[in-house]
């Protein structure tokens, strides 16, 4: 199985309801070798019309704070999301939602086996390490992992605030804005050391 059979499996996905009200799915893309996965929710409305990850505001807000991190462009990592296809609305996606799509996540760190996943926002950072909590409990938690059902995978997990969440905040302009932004940048400076390291630290 490649990277690419999962993009054509997902393309013609009708396991959950989303697929009545999508225009195209979601597969992700970037580079599958570099050792860092970064995983949202699930596509907003720029990202079902072009069928890319992270193509509106929060994804250039992301592409911004992944380059002060020293990781510049789709080159330097894979981007997915929990779910391929737009809920409508921006809503969360549906616990049955999630677990229709989850294979083809589970498949994808199966292939890329990552040195690190970048959880982006609360959503992708409780199904991928499977703890639950509001965001600031999981920020505070140190040794989070994503981990196969079978036991065999087991992946740091770095969390780092949704860029439309810092895009709520007014990013930048009060202290605390400031503040989430030079964390989520350090954070981010952390996954990216992860990936000097030899496999398997
Ligand atoms: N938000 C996400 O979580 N994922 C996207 O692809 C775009 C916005």
């Amino acid at each position: 199985m490649s990277l690419r059979d999962i993009e054509k499996r997902i393309a013609v996905c009708t396991a959950c309801r989303l697929h009545s009200t999508r225009t195209n799915t979601v597969p992700g893309e970037g580079n599958p070798v570099a050792g860092i996965l970064v995983v949202g929710e699930g596509p907003g409305q720029n990202e079902d019309l072009q069928g890319i990850p992270f193509v509106g505001a929060a994804g250039h807000l992301l592409d911004r704070l992944l380059g002060k991190a020293g990781i510049h462009g789709r080159g330097q990592y894979f981007i997915t999301n929990v779910v391929r296809c737009r809920p409508p609305g921006n809503r969360d996606p549906e616990d049955d939602e999630v677990r229709a799509c989850a294979p083809f996540l589970r498949e994808q760190i199966e292939i890329i086996q990552p040195k690190v996943i970048i959880a982006v926002g609360r959503f992708a950072a409780c199904n991928l390490t499977l703890q639950f909590g509001t965001m600031g409990s999981l920020l505070a938690k140190r040794g989070l992992t994503y981990q196969s059902p079978d036991g065999s995978i087991c992946i740091s997990v770095i969390p780092i605030y949704h860029p439309s969440y810092l895009l709520r905040q007014g990013w930048g302009k009060t202290p605390k804005a400031k503040a989430i932004f030079e964390d989520t940048v350090d954070r981010l400076r952390q996954a990216h050391d992860i990936t000097h390291l030899p496999r398997g630290l």
